[in-house]
């Protein structure tokens, strides 16, 4: 395998790449003789694919980068020039700013790059999130960035992709954290925003800016009172807007009156002077986090609800075992529990200490 990695691509692989490609774990896969080849390795400034010549989601400044999804950990500064998907190519923009170089591609558009062979493929996390697929010498390794299976009327779902080796996140890699039905979520902010009416409050709603509000703003029933967002998560949900998702009615929260209002906002705002235009209002917290007891009370907010654009462990677990993967690799999150867990029943797993922060706030 290793050989016929060489001569099948020796026009395009220079000796300092085709030194970088070895072996890894298990050398030799007795089920099936194959040799498994690496297509990834951890450098310096992140994720590099040596056959195809770029990073994914790098942390240092790179000259071709391909960015699974427009999050802050994940999408950096610092690259000559980026590749992602076209659903995402307007947030990764604005996440970059204007002179960043970005290329887009549709999901699924197969792609030469060096020697690999390149796709993007849905990760059901935000708009325009992707898996990398890469191809080379036979070898075949996913990239999934963050994702989730359950849906969401604001992103293409999780496709399942086959592969060699599956390379996974692990935000909430831990088994305590089962999601409910966002169905079942949405139903119980209602109730929190007409009890909040009817004592004459507002309703102060802290969500991640990207994602998680254009998911809530999609859910939530306009019928019940005025949505109104903070202003940092509106020019993200115009872009939503312009790709065609549909979502609630929002304005800009700047006038009252708020006793019937469901008002949007980043966690950041919570205990910020913005805050206090709202008189008497209730807070609550959306997010995975709020599954922990305790979190809802140290971060003093009335409610919290559970609704994750990340995996639960059930849906890790899923995706990992449909993957079919031989190996996988965790980058983030319970990294070591999930590692533990796979190899206790007999996968390969490897714990790569990728610089991927927490993204769900
Ligand atoms: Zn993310
Ligand atoms: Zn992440």
């Amino acid at each position: 395998m290793y050989q016929n990695i060489c001569s099948h691509a020796q026009d395009v692989i220079t000796r300092r790449t085709a030194v970088r490609i070895r072996p890894i774990i298990p050398a030799n896969n007795p089920a099936n003789n194959r040799i498994t080849v690496a297509l990834l390795e951890l450098a310096q400034n992140g994720l590099y694919c040596a056959a195809g010549d770029f990073y994914i989601d790098p942390w240092g400044p790179v000259d071709r980068a391909i960015v699974t999804h427009a999050h802050s950990s994940h999408a950096r500064p610092g690259a000559r020039s980026y590749l992602t998907t076209l659903p995402g190519q307007r947030l990764l923009q604005a996440q970059l700013g204007p002179e960043a170089a970005i290329q887009a591609v549709e999901y699924g558009e197969p792609l030469t790059m060096s020697a690999a062979r390149v796709s993007l493929h849905p990760a059901g996390h935000i708009l325009g999130s992707a898996q990398v697929r890469i191809e080379h010498g036979g070898e075949v390794w996913v990239v999934s960035g963050d994702y989730k299976l359950a849906p969401d009327p604001t992103c293409t779902p999780f496709e399942p992709l086959r592969c060699h080796t599956f390379v996974t996140e692990s935000t909430f890699g831990l088994p305590i954290f089962r999601w409910p039905a966002a169905s079942e979520v949405i139903e119980a902010i209602h109730a929190w925003w007409r009890t909040n009416q009817e004592a004459g409050r507002a309703s102060l709603l802290f969500a991640h800016p990207l994602g998680k509000a254009q998911r809530l703003l999609a859910l939530l029933d306009p019928s019940i009172g005025p949505i109104y967002t903070h202003a940092a998560v509106d020019p993200t949900t115009q872009i939503y807007r312009e790709q065609g998702i549909t979502v609630a009615p929002a304005q800009v929260a700047e006038e009252g009156p708020w006793s019937r209002a469901l008002i949007l906002a980043p966690p950041s705002a919570h205990g910020s002077p913005w805050e206090r235009r709202f008189g008497s209002a209730s807070t609550a917290f959306v997010s995975g986090w709020m599954r922990i007891r305790g979190t809802r009370r140290r971060r003093s907010l009335d409610r919290g609800f559970v609704l994750s654009d990340h995996a639960d462990w059930a849906g890790l677990l899923r995706a990992i075992d449909e993957s079919r993967a031989e190996c996988v690799w965790v980058t983030h999150g319970y990294r070591a529990p999930m590692v533990r867990w796979l190899e206790e029943h007999g996968r390969k797993a490897l714990a790569v200490e990728a610089r991927f922060e927490e993204d769900e706030p």
